[in-house]
């Protein structure tokens, strides 16, 4: 699966006029399908083309 930033450079992903992320192929925006604890797994309704954004680098569980 791609990476959400992957997407954004390929042009495949984008964000419409709330910041939301968006399909660009579909203009549908993404569904947040998974949460893991590394990430979240988004995915278009209409193509069901997904991809994955890493938890954001600032956060970090403490510990481990
Ligand atoms: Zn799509």
């Amino acid at each position: 699966m791609k990476s959400l930033r992957r997407g954004l450079w390929d042009g495949e992903v984008g964000k419409d006029a709330r910041g939301r992320f968006s399909c660009r192929i579909c203009r549908r925006s993404l569904v947040a399908r998974t949460e893991a604890e590394d990430g979240v797994e988004r995915s278009c309704p209409d193509c069901g083309r997904a991809w994955k954004s890493r938890a954001s680098p600032r956060w970090r569980t403490t510990g481990g």
